[in-house]
């Protein structure tokens, strides 16, 4: 093999990538871990958001009205707290920690979420978004709610998969390009080595605790805390984690996109043109149905910026 073809293959190098902060609106502070300038996706995944932990006093809470989206599934899921999901299939459904919550735009949904009134627990969780293959960009909307996921058990450390497949474990949920997430937790650390498909790219967020990244053996490690994303790359097919006591970290990954999706507001597509007429049929009250559940108004889309191309 020539040295360019190592080169190649060769892992890239573990990066840390620091989240922002960004507002979800009623001052509900997220720390946002993608899209950032040094990283557009990871895989298929093009938006992470880490919630919380937030304590709620009594009549406060999450209350993102109803809004749209196209072109992408939401995935949420909590490490402690609830959220109640309704949307415009007709479906109301709360979430609770160790539970999936899918919802897969595909064409066209709009949901609800907000905080149920008895949820006395911290809201700590994520939000991270799938954006469909260009196959299936405009597949029917489905909903689906996942409480009973592949788990094992290696070195102290508990791994669910939530999406796709991790080993030989592959997760129920529905997805449409191959990938994978995977919530990784120890009550009192511990250590473990997992296979990876080299063809994906992945990378590895800590809700609590820290989680310290073994690659190749020549490689430096890499200690993850809190709000950080570490991005590994792709070519790898092993990986160790030592996690602390308390740990608790997703791991995510999938085969790259060729071209980055672009993301408007809560529009996700392949083509401008497809953001535009999505908003378009937002703002006309086309396409998509009202959250019959929700009490009170729909969000507005903010204006299409003037003289923009999406990138
Ligand atoms: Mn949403």
């Amino acid at each position: 093999m020539t040295a360019e073809a190592v080169a190649a293959i060769a892992p890239a190098q573990m990066t840390l990538l620091s989240g922002r902060s960004s507002d979800l609106g009623a001052g509900l502070m997220v720390q946002r871990l993608l899209p950032q300038r040094a990283l557009r996706m990871l895989g298929p995944w093009c938006f992470l958001d880490l919630i919380g932990p937030v304590t709620f006093g009594p009549g406060e809470g999450l209350d993102v009205a109803p809004h749209p989206h196209i072109g992408l599934q939401t995935v949420t899921w909590l490490a402690s707290g609830a959220l109640l999901h309704k949307d415009s299939l007709g479906y109301a459904q709360r979430i609770e920690p160790g539970q999936l919550n899918l919802m897969t735009a595909g064409a066209g949904i709009a949901h609800s979420e907000e905080s149920p009134p008895d949820s006395r627990a911290p809201l700590f969780g994520v939000q991270f978004w799938v954006a469909l293959p260009e196959n299936a960009q405009c597949c029917e909307p489905a909903f689906d709610h996942l409480t009973d996921l592949p788990v094992f058990e290696q070195g102290g450390v508990k791994v669910c998969v939530i999406m796709g497949t991790l080993g030989h474990l592959m997760s129920p949920a529905r997805c449409y390009s191959p990938l994978v997430a995977a919530e990784l937790s120890s009550a009192a650390g511990g250590e473990l080595s997992l296979a990876l498909d080299p063809a994906f790219d992945y990378g590895l967020c800590v809700l609590s605790g820290t989680a310290a990244l073994q690659g190749e053996t020549t490689e430096p490690q890499a200690a993850v805390i809190p709000g950080q994303l570490c991005f590994l790359g792709g070519g790898r097919s092993t990986l160790g984690i030592t996690l602390s006591a308390g740990a608790r970290c997703i791991l995510l990954g999938g085969q790259p996109f060729v071209r980055p999706v672009k993301i408007w507001w809560n529009f996700v597509a392949h083509k401008e043109e497809t953001i535009r007429s999505a908003l378009d049929d937002w703002n006309n009250g086309r396409r998509f149905l009202p959250v019959e559940a929700y009490e009170g108004e729909p969000l507005q889309a903010p204006p299409w910026p003037d003289n923009v191309r999406l990138k």
